[in-house]
């Protein structure tokens, strides 16, 4: 346990006592000091924070000895941030509270790169990335790969016209149903 507390951390030696069971770590009084506050800060405020994706409010119901503990046995406790190239706690599935087992320490690109995962992205948002990529010239390479995969579609025929082409785009939008020489092209 020892040898696991005082990896990647080298200030002066300090014992904090928790549960009966010391917690031996090298770490400056400021260092904890702040390490304390946030700590703090989160359990003050985490339940006014966002619900999880069920509704449910997120707690922190670890005490600081055992929030201090989770990071430093991750060893990543001098990375904690936010940001790229640092850590963060984050919690199983995405669910439930800040608690003992249900919390690892990730990078925080990890993290949120799972929590983007499966969301859908808001009109307004599409509507920004579509304006700031308006009027960009695709480059080779992304030529190349929109030609593959439309070339890689199988080849459809319209029963109506007879018109051939590659599935979905313009011949789902011109054809089968749609197609003009069976009714009127939808205005
Ligand atoms: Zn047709």
């Amino acid at each position: 346990m020892l040898a696991a507390l005082s990896r990647d951390i080298d200030i002066s030696c300090l014992v904090l006592a928790a549960d009966n069971k010391e917690i031996s770590m090298k770490l400056t009084d400021d260092e904890l000091r702040k390490l304390r506050n946030a700590f703090n800060v989160q359990k003050k405020t985490q339940a006014n924070r966002k619900p999880d994706r069920n509704g449910n409010a997120i707690r922190l119901t670890m005490f600081f000895e055992e929030w201090l503990n989770v990071w430093i046995d991750s060893g990543k406790i001098a990375l904690r941030g936010s940001g790229r190239g640092k850590f963060c706690m984050s919690r199983k599935n995405d669910l439930g509270d800040y608690a003992i087992g249900n919390v690892e320490i990730k990078s925080c690109e990890e993290n949120s790169r799972e929590a983007k995962q499966g969301r859908m992205v808001s009109q307004c948002t599409r509507n920004k990335m579509s304006a700031s990529r308006a009027g960009c010239a695709k480059d080779k390479e992304h030529k190349a790969k929109l030609s593959e995969t439309h070339r890689s579609l199988p080849q459809v025929k319209c029963p109506h016209c007879g018109t051939k082409g590659r599935k979905g785009g313009a011949m789902t939008r011109h054809h089968f149903d749609r197609c003009k020489s069976v009714a009127p092209h939808p205005a």
